[in-house]
């Protein structure tokens, strides 16, 4: 038998039917942790949180991470994202980041000390005066966060991994880390995800297990979101690498097709299936 703290199944979730399925799903399936897109802001009570934790605590299960989103956030294809995702637009940036910090507020409440969210997408120019302003908000959230005894993941997939990791060192705070999705990678044409754990390994603290095809036209149109283990990431090789770079934490699963709730339950139970076979394969 493999320790029971290395690679916890995990589910990414969300009260509110926004991204992720139902807590329900979690317990059904038996997956010990999750992973929480957080409600939005008139979900975000104490009462709320309150009887979230209850629930949590009735069914065993263990929050890991609480996700931002806003809205306004589209994923319809990529020039929508770079005009709506994260703190990155102009428009929304301040509001936005005043929003993140009563998240970070929600999470103690939920007793998280991790906040993720999708940044956005960079500018690639590191010394452009927006790039700036990015890392300067960035840490403003940071330091918000600290507070609140928290660290920040940052979702991959909307840079490179050199410009992550360029990004990470600009913004200079060491609660600042990486939430790594394999598959976001490929979606957005960003680079192969094994060597991209070569230059960010060090900085990945959570992650997300889930797979895509690449596009015939990397970084310009989506790749395919498809049932893990059935894409390009490779998930036996992924997992390995996760192992030589020390990573030991929750194995995430992310399935986003909420529109067809009774597929997405039965495609997770199969990626759980596939990540604790794997898992025993390659620990024991
Ligand atoms: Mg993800």
């Amino acid at each position: 038998m493999v320790d029971k703290d290395i690679w916890p199944i995990g589910v990414f979730t969300s009260i509110d039917a926004g991204l992720g399925v139902r807590l329900e799903v979690a317990s059904q399936l038996k997956i010990p942790t999750i992973q929480l897109h957080t409600p939005m802001r008139e979900g975000r009570s104490p009462q709320l949180a309150e009887s979230f934790i209850k629930s949590l605590d009735d069914l065993g299960i263990e929050l890991t991470c609480v996700f931002g989103g806003f809205d306004g956030e589209s994923y319809a294809d990529i020039p929508t994202v770079e005009r709506t995702v994260g703190l990155v637009p102009q428009e929304t940036r301040s509001s936005r980041l005043q929003e993140m910090r009563e998240i970070s507020d929600f999470a103690r409440l939920l007793g998280c000390n991790v906040v993720g969210l999708h940044l956005g997408v960079v500018p690639h120019d590191r010394n452009c005066k927006d790039y700036a302003e990015i890392v300067t908000v960035t840490r403003q959230l940071c330091d918000h966060v600290s507070s609140n005894e928290q660290s920040i993941h940052l979702e991959t997939g909307q840079e490179t991994a050199e410009s992550l990791r360029h990004f990470i060192q600009d913004t200079q705070r060491p609660n600042l880390f990486i939430n790594f999705d394999p598959a976001n990678m490929i979606l957005y044409g960003m680079g192969n995800p094994i060597e991209a754990l070569d230059i960010i390994g060090e900085y990945v603290r959570s992650v997300h297990c889930k797979d895509g095809t690449w596009s015939d036209q990397p970084g310009i149109t989506w790749g395919r979101e498809v049932p893990l283990g059935e894409g390009d990431v490779g998930i036996e090789t992924y997992l390995r690498k996760l192992k030589e770079i020390g990573y030991r934490g929750p194995l995430t699963i992310e399935r986003e097709i909420p529109q067809e709730p009774e597929r997405q339950k039965a495609e997770i139970k199969h990626a759980s299936d596939l990540l604790r076979m794997l898992t025993e394969k390659i620990w024991r």
